[in-house]
């Protein structure tokens, strides 16, 4: 079987989205990139449920390669993230958080620093049907600059990552982050970090850990 083993990792993300409760039903997807090929999950099936052999092979312009079952419908999306950025893997998810903010802003408003860990404030791609080279090139639009992830407009979220445990965990991280957003404007109204507070963080981040040693 072609890409056995990232079939496989698709699975166990695919239980580790729904049981998380990231995705519900058949709703969101997942693909990681292994050279020309790519495997994806299957259109309209509960992602905790597949075998690796439910997963098609793709080639990077969307062709089967291997599999009974048709590609997921968001393929397109998928594959224009591979060609315009460092991804080895991207994760889709309908999120609770992800899609309140999605369908109610044009961005996360940076309120907390580890929006920095997803590239900078997440942008909330123009809505296009789902499964459209519509949807595709405005999620990859959104995405330009760096960016490991975008919401989509009354929609749902995306994250890329160099491989698959890292779109997952980014998949993750914007859910947290939408989550603090969502609650903390039922409180009030949050503060939004500024660009220098960005800035400082962003500058800290790169520099090396601290290793103090004690002088003897
Ligand atoms: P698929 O089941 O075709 O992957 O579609 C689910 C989805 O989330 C569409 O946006
Ligand atoms: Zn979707």
């Amino acid at each position: 079987m072609l890409l056995e083993e990232e079939r496989a990792a698709l699975c166990d993300v695919g239980r580790r989205l729904a049981g998380t409760g990231l995705v519900t039903g058949a709703s969101g997807n997942v693909s990681v990139r292994a050279g020309d090929l790519v495997a994806v999950t299957p259109g309209g099936m509960m992602l905790d449920r597949m075998t690796p052999a439910d997963c098609p092979v793709v080639d990077v312009e969307g062709y089967l390669v291997e599999g009974e079952r048709a590609p997921s419908s968001e393929t397109p999306m998928h594959l224009a993230l591979y060609a315009e950025t460092d991804a080895a893997a991207v994760v889709h998810t309908h999120s609770t958080y992800g899609t309140v903010v999605a369908t109610t802003m044009t961005e996360l408003p940076p309120i907390h620093y580890n929006t920095l860990l997803l590239g900078g404030v997440v942008r909330v791609a123009e809505y296009a049907t789902y499964g459209t080279p519509e949807l595709a090139a405005h999620v990859r639009a959104a995405m330009e600059g760096g960016r490991r992830a975008a919401l989509m407009a009354n929609h749902g979220g995306v994250t890329i990552g160099r491989d698959l445990e890292e779109a997952y965990e980014n998949a993750r991280l914007l859910e947290w982050l939408c989550g603090v957003y969502v609650r903390a404007r039922a409180v009030g109204e949050p503060r939004v970090l500024t660009d220098e507070q960005l800035a400082r963080v962003a500058d800290r981040m790169l520099e090396p850990p601290a290793r103090p040693r004690r002088v003897t």
